[in-house]
């Protein structure tokens, strides 16, 4: 199916609604019946029918369309956040007893549901060095249920083999998750690589604006239909109509805004290669990166989020780089319009601060929608300003 297609005419029956370009918002708890027959079908299949919006709308419904079509999936549940996704695609895949089998440092939410949550319901879990697929291989136990992954992850862009964990998993009868927040659709196909659910944070790059909180989980019907049954509908998290729609509506210039991401990331990484302040740099798309082989063969694109290792020894310098920044925002999240820093020593006490411990002189960097120019002289301004009231030793 052509992105284009998907994005622009997908599951929009113009002609239900007055033949308009942008669909209704349908802002409804719930939907009439005319006869007893069909109310009662409808309380025996909740996934077929419009009953009750905290399970299906006819809003929510498009977007669903149109995102399981992006993920090369039989289908889709849109969540209220990608937080939300993740609790459901997780509990939907143990009972009390099993293991999960994780890549180390998932995103902070999995993390606390395997650390927190489900050590309560007897549910144990393992981390592993995502890089070799014989770590999944070496720590799978008679009870693992279940892979999770995400690739590349945040701040140090570590990837798994997501083909190769998806057939040893499969050999095993285990359950793959992939959080693909980074790529989207758009740049890795994680269930055409053979993953069974694959998640995105829609907060991110298909919202694009930082104007909405969403999650998308796709894959199979049977698994999807499982899901919606249970977590969906116990959880209560599905996507309000509006939401769904603001997610159409960014759905519209996702590619478009990709592209432009990708364009500009590129130059910051030419300038921060460059720059003697740069002691090293993450990015999954650097020939230097050590798993760019891997990187080119499952993802057709790197952009937006990298990180790179501050050549300093005072906590000072990092704080005074980040606050000298006139465009890029101190604020978490990413994918949206706006260019944005978090600095690692942001998340340590001060006297824990480390100086040689390069991960704490960490930055990650969202690279948004502006002028490449305007951001390298931004950045090029404030190591000016860090290097002037501390030149380096
Ligand atoms: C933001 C994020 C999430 C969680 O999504 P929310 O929409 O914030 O709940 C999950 N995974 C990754 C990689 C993320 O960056």
């Amino acid at each position: 199916m052509d992105i284009s297609y998907i994005i622009n005419e997908l599951a929009e029956e113009r002609e239900d609604y007055f033949r308009a370009i942008a669909p209704p918002i349908m802002q409804t708890s719930n939907f009439a019946f005319k006869t007893v027959e069909a109310f009662r079908k409808s309380f025996e299949d909740e996934y077929a029918t419009w009953l009750y919006s905290r399970g299906l709308n006819p809003t929510v419904d498009i977007l669903r369309k149109k995102l399981a079509a992006l993920d090369g999936a039989e289908d889709c549940l849109v969540f209220n956040s990608g937080a939300a996704a993740i609790f459901a695609a997780i509990l939907a895949n143990v009972k009390s007893g099993d293991h999960i089998l994780s890549v180390r440092n998932p995103y902070t939410w999995a993390q606390r549901m395997f650390e927190v949550i489900l050590p309560r319901f007897n549910v144990t879990h393992t981390y592993v060095d995502g890089r070799d697929t014989k770590n999944f291989s070496n720590s799978i136990q008679p009870n693992t249920t279940l892979i999770y992954l995400e690739s590349p992850n945040s701040w140090n862009f570590e990837l798994q083999d997501l083909a190769a964990i998806a057939q040893l998993a499969k050999q095993k009868g285990i359950v793959t998750i992939c959080d693909n927040s980074y790529c989207t659709p758009l740049h890795q196909r994680p269930i055409a690589l053979g993953i069974d659910l694959v998640l995105q944070s829609a907060t991110k790059y298909i919202g694009g604006h930082s104007d909405v909180i969403a999650g998308v989980l796709s894959g199979k019907r049977s698994m999807i239909e499982r899901i919606f049954n249970s977590e969906y509908m116990n959880i209560g998290s599905g996507i309000q109509p509006f939401n769904a729609w603001l997610l159409i509506r960014g759905l519209r210039t996702l590619p478009l805004r990709l592209e432009r991401i990708a364009k500009t990331t590129q130059a910051v990484v030419e300038y921060l290669l460059k720059h003697p302040a740069v002691e090293k740099l993450y990015f999954p798309l650097d020939p230097a990166f050590p798993q760019y082989e891997l990187a080119k063969k499952q993802m057709t694109s790197a952009f937006g989020l990298l990180s790179f290792v501050v050549k300093t020894r005072e906590i000072e310098s990092i704080e005074f780089f980040c606050e000298s920044l006139r465009h890029f925002f101190m604020a978490v999240s990413w994918g949206g319009h706006e260019s944005l820093i978090i600095p690692r020593c942001a998340g340590i006490k001060r006297a824990d601060f480390d100086p040689v411990n390069p991960e704490h002189r960490m930055i990650r960097m969202y690279v948004g929608l502006e002028d490449s120019d305007y951001l390298v002289r931004d950045l090029d301004q404030a190591f000016a300003a860090m290097e002037k009231r501390s030149p380096a030793q």
